[in-house]
């Protein structure tokens, strides 16, 4: 069998290599300005970061004016010579992400702007698996379209949508499982796209809280996990500074108790019967499923309720075991307590710290510190929306050649 001959185009247009390389040297400068976290840098740092010429730096800068991607943000500095130097910035108006998230008591809907910053966060109440999915999609949508006015009405354009679902998420689209609502084999994506007319991805929310978590924290925040107790356990890895691709994050599924009782996933003595912020309220013979369980938790604890102190301590061993395995795999310095855990850290930390001790080898050199997650259950709505604004982050010629003439 012989195969069809095809035509190739010649590669070696001189002006396709040239668009080539102005992109690529576009990209380089975007990035320096992104890095810099919304301190103002000026040209001439610019072209010391790059190693591009002060020409090219110059009709970067000025395409990134025109795009109204960066903005001028006044002398910021003193050079050497004393010579004030005009500071750029990322802009607070143009592209923005949108994200959508499902967790205990209610659906939220987050916009981002270039520089990372929260510019829309809306809330509406949910009653978890009473709702049918198609119910609940339907419900994010309108709230989408309610995120994507409010944007347009501060200059804000969205260009992608993240929707941070509670369980296995397969091919960015299909819930395989989130049996906090009910969900079997759920196609969010597919949903949510056809009632909001734009292409809607989904990601794990343990994930995306780790994202959010990530771009949320201090530059010295390298290498560590998030664990976010919302509906189902999960936790994200990061390291060296980037999120750890292809980890799974189903903790609350780690064996804890080879007795243990059986878990809705179809095992036994899963992390998430122990853990679960649901499993603490019934282990304490209390589940109000119209108040958030971390809130329902919190003012237990507040009236002094000694079975829900129990069932805390019984959690925070469980979670300190399940974290432990984990620890044991990879080398992190920080342990992030988010999602609804971050509202409980203080009644968890000492629980999760001591496991750590005893059961991590490393933790003997090593010390593994565990502490509340900054954002806390904002995490993972803020997250998915940095997920849907990351690809003009990382390459903003897509929209240039939107905004070009
Ligand atoms: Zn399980």
């Amino acid at each position: 069998m012989t195969r069809p001959v095809h035509r190739v185009a010649p590669t070696t247009d001189t002006a396709i290599r040239q668009d080539g390389l102005r992109a690529h040297n576009l990209i380089l400068t975007f990035q320096q300005i992104v890095g810099a976290r919304q301190a103002p840098i000026s040209r001439s740092e610019l072209a010391t970061g790059t190693g591009l010429t002060r020409p090219t730096i110059s009709r970067i800068v000025d395409e990134l004016l025109a795009a109204g991607l960066i903005v001028e943000a006044g002398p910021a500095r003193s050079g050497s010579s004393g010579r004030p130097r005009v500071g750029l910035s990322l802009a607070r108006t143009g592209p923005a992400g949108l994200g959508l998230d499902l967790r205990a008591g209610a659906l939220s809907a987050c916009v981002v702007d270039l520089a990372g910053a929260v510019r829309h966060l809306d809330f509406a109440a949910h009653a978890g698996r009473e709702v049918p999915p198609g119910e609940t999609l339907a419900s994010l949508a309108a709230m989408a379209g309610k995120a994507v006015r409010a944007a347009a009405a501060d200059g804000l354009t969205v260009v992608g949508t993240t929707f941070a679902a509670p369980g296995p998420v397969q091919d960015d689209s299909l819930v395989r499982f989130a049996p906090a609502l009910g969900w079997r084999d759920v196609d969010a994506g597919a949903t949510l796209s056809a009632l909001t007319g734009s292409t809607v991805v989904v990601g794990n929310d343990a994930a995306l809280a780790t994202l959010g978590e990530l771009y949320a924290g201090s530059a010295e925040l390298r290498d560590f996990v998030c664990v976010s107790g919302e509906f189902d356990i999960g936790a994200g890895v990061v390291l060296a500074g980037g999120p750890l691709h292809g980890s799974r994050g189903h903790l609350g599924h780690v064996m804890v108790d080879g007795d243990g009782p059986p878990c809705a996933c179809g095992a036994t003595g899963c992390l998430q019967g122990y853990a679960g912020l649901r499993e603490i309220l019934a282990a304490a013979g209390a589940d109000d499923p119209a108040v958030a369980p971390a809130v329902a938790i919190d003012a237990l604890v507040s009236a002094g309720s000694p079975a829900i102190l129990a069932a805390l301590d019984r959690a925070a061993t469980a979670l300190g075991v399940a974290v432990s395995a984990l620890l044991n795999l990879v080398e992190v310095d920080t342990v992030l307590l988010g999602g609804g855990y971050s509202l409980l850290a203080s009644w968890l930390i000492e629980g999760v710290e001591r496991e750590i001790s005893q059961r991590v080898l490393s933790a003997r050199w090593s010390p593994v510190q565990v502490r509340p997650a900054p954002l806390g259950p904002d995490a993972a709505v803020i997250g998915a929306a940095l997920n849907s604004i990351d690809q003009v982050r990382r390459d903003p010629n897509r929209w240039l050649a939107h905004t070009r003439p």
